[in-house]
């Protein structure tokens, strides 16, 4: 019997509990191995019943569920109302008596039997608060003789498809104590080196996969319901190894593959390119370009996120580099999420760079280039330098003639996709992908393993800090006050709405666009413009270029301005509804305001009003009140919501852990990434023959699976 047999080969599994398993991804015994406990219980101190005066029945008085050894006595099925039934016993340890009430377990007045002993554990309570002792819906165990304690650290599983929790946890233990008994303590191939093993005192894997489905009796409860055990540790750590091994890999792969294309440039290219521009870099910048400069003379090419918060400066460093591959007689596209995003780069790097180089705009709905010659000919001759437009730009027809670098401005899922999409046309220029949603270093490091990252932690000089205020309703009118001081000294402001209209959602008491909108506009007593999501792209852009241009000065607007238009005049945003939003969208949205140096428009301001906050949800508002960091922020909002929340991951196809957690295991996978690029050399040694095997088929079950992959 071997870990890596079909699961049919365990005890007690047949064809049809087989497909049942089988159909929930559960194919191996090691399969059913990775279904790990979800909680366990302490059945380690046998307590006693207790008398009908007691106070408590644990010796002890310890407060939890209390685990004892007794008889069953009148067990009977009680009908209730409706169709609900429930069994009912007396349980006896000699001692004293007490009742015993299951739910929804039927079946069990067919199956216990009385008089004899059973062990049974769960919460003991007074029924109805002050009457008689009872156990309720304990767990119950036939005690046979080879056990007569039956006791010690229960694992309580998860159902598997629609095999029920015991039943896994029956077979899960049969299947530990058959393995062990046909293969001796070491029953599954040992594929971390004993180098790593030692060096973070990690259990060997068969030890790890024993202590969590059989946990021996010593074992620390509060570290395996954490999840924090030395063997938790140990399944963690190598799934976090063969991930980071295999983003490793890929990493050594794309060096080796190099780039079609080079540069001809050197330094002082850079630092002509830098002296067009109408400002000094910041430090930031200057070390973020000296990265991008670097990964450009490679030989590989470049893959590299800049994370920067808006108006940092991310966008100036992607025009210097377009302006670089244009000097090597390089094309270079720049990638926009929306159309007006990519009709404003267009324009702003036309002033900026339009007299060093041709740059063409291409979106749906507009095809214009620089020099106002055809467009979609030139672009496939080479005789545009630079393309602006939206994503569709590389996953539409638009063929290029020597695509040498493609940057993607504002990409939240991170040109996971774009990339995919560039390898299918065969291309390999290099990539620059900028964010303004910071995501934790963590994540950073998992997701974007073969992604180099900089980080732009510094604004241009001028910028005046938002103050962040959060208030009630109650604060409407002082938010009114403030905004329209703001417009009076030539401010523009935004007001952010969590609904478009009415219906379910403001019952809830949020205000929509529609009902509340027009007491804005009444209040403020400024020209306003409304943009949302339904509203036809046309029409919201033209309302979003005339707010741009000052002729209407406030915006009422849902969260489709997160991604947004640069109007350095906007220094009030109201969000109203704030409880409804994340953090990082929080955070997205005041990035809208308080772009301008220009001091006469006044300190900018943003309040959010949150109606009927949650506890969670006031959490999440200091947060954002405290802090303008969008790491802080980040780091926070991963916190509440968890990793896989903020990354979308399964949209953008990212992978998924089984075992390991990326806040809890935070050291743990800090460590395999480091170990990774070390054990790269030595991955052909022979005594990785094991661990080699493990990373090239990564095993499902043991591993996480791939994303697109059904298995749990
Ligand atoms: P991001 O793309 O990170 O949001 P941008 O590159 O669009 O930031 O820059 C925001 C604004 O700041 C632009 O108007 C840009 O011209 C200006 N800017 C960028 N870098 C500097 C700098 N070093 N000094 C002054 N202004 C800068
Ligand atoms: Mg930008």
């Amino acid at each position: 019997m071997d870990a890596r047999d079909p699961i049919t080969s365990t005890r007690g599994v047949g064809p049809v509990l087989g497909r049942r398993l089988a159909a929930a991804g559960c194919r191996r015994i090691v399969d059913l191995l990775a279904h790990l406990p979800l909680r366990y219980e302490d059945r380690r101190t046998l307590g006693r019943l207790p008398g009908a005066d007691e106070e408590d029945g644990t010796e002890s008085a310890a407060p939890g569920p209390l685990t004892v050894v007794a008889r069953l006595e009148n067990v009977k099925r009680v009908f209730g109302r409706r169709r609900f039934s429930r069994v009912e016993a007396v349980a006896c340890d000699g001692a004293a008596r007490v009742g015993v009430v299951w739910f929804n377990r039927p079946y069990l007045a067919r199956q216990l039997e009385e008089g004899v002993p059973y062990l049974l554990h769960g919460p003991l309570r007074r029924r109805g608060g002050d009457g008689p002792w009872q156990l309720s819906n304990p767990s119950v165990e036939r005690i046979s003789g080879e056990k007569p304690c039956g006791g010690g650290l229960r694992p309580v599983y998860g159902r598997i498809g629609e095999v029920p929790p015991s039943r896994v946890a029956r077979l899960a233990a049969d299947a530990i104590r058959d393995l062990r008994d046909a293969s001796g303590p070491d029953w599954i191939d040992e594929w971390l080196p004993r180098e790593e093993r030692t060096k973070h005192q990690l259990p060997r894997l068969a030890e790890a996969l024993t202590e969590v489905h059989s946990p021996s009796p010593e074992a620390s409860i509060e570290d395996l319901n954490a999840r924090r055990s030395p063997a938790h540790a140990r399944l963690a750590y190598g799934e976090f190894l063969l991930q980071q091994l295999q983003l490793a890999v890929a990493r050594c792969q794309r060096r080796r593959s190099g780039k079609p294309h080079r540069y001809r440039v050197d330094g002082a290219a850079w630092t002509a390119a830098t002296g067009l521009l109408p400002f000094r870099l910041t430090g930031g910048q200057e070390r973020v370009l000296g990265e991008i400069a670097d990964d450009l003379a490679r030989k590989e090419p470049m893959l590299r996120l800049v994370q920067g918060d808006v108006g940092s400066g991310k966008t100036v460093l992607a025009a210097l580099s377009c302006l670089i591959a244009a000097r090597s007689d390089l094309q270079s596209a720049l990638m926009a999420p929306t159309e007006l995003l990519a009709e404003q780069h267009f324009a702003s790097l036309e002033g900026l760079l339009g007299p060093h180089m041709t740059i063409a705009l291409v979106t749906s709905s507009q095809r214009v280039a620089s020099d106002g010659g055809a467009v979609e000919e030139r672009i496939a001759a080479g005789r545009i330098d630079l393309v602006v437009g939206t994503h569709a730009l590389i996953e539409e027809r638009t063929r290029f003639a020597r695509l040498g670098l493609a940057v993607i401005d504002e990409q939240h899922r991170f040109g996971v996709v774009q990339r995919q999409s560039l390898a299918r046309k065969g291309l390999r220029p290099d990539l620059l992908v900028m964010t303004a949603t910071p995501i934790p270093r963590s994540l950073a490091l998992t997701v974007y393993g073969d992604l180099d990252v900089s980080i732009l932690d510094e604004m241009p000089p001028g910028r005046r800090p938002i103050e962040t205020r959060v208030t009630t309703d109650g604060g409407m009118e002082e938010a009114v006050e403030e905004v329209r001081r703001r417009l009076e000294s030539g401010g523009r402001a935004y007001v952010v709405f969590p609904l478009i209209d009415g219906g379910e959602g403001a019952a809830a008491g949020l205000p929509s666009l529609r009902e509340s909108g027009p007491n804005w506009v009444r209040a403020l007593a400024a020209p306003c413009g409304v943009v949302h999501g339904r509203l036809r792209r046309q029409e919201r852009d033209e309302t979003m270029s005339r707010f741009a241009a000052g002729s209407i000065q406030v915006l009422l607007a849902t969260t489709v301005i997160e991604v947004g238009v640069d109007v350095p005049e906007a220094t009030a945003m109201v969000i109203l509804g704030a409880e409804r939003f994340g953090l990082a969208q929080l955070h997205q949205l005041r990035g809208r305001i308080g772009r301008g140096t220009d001091p006469a428009l006044g300190e900018p301001l943003c309040i959010a009003i949150a109606g009927q906050p949650s506890s969670e949800a006031e959490r999440r508002l200091e947060v954002f009140a405290a802090s303008t960091d969008g790491f802080r922020i980040a780091e926070e909002d991963m916190r509440q919501r968890g990793p896989g929340e903020i990354l979308g991951t399964r949209q953008a196809g990212l992978p998924q852990f089984r075992f390991g957690d990326l806040a809890r295991d935070w050291a743990l996978l800090v460590a395999a990434r480091q170990d990774a690029s070390e054990l790269l050399d030595r991955l052909a040694d022979p005594g990785n023959d094991a661990l080699r095997r493990q990373l090239e088929r990564r095993v499902p079950g043991l591993v996480a699976p791939e994303a697109g992959d059904p298995r749990p």
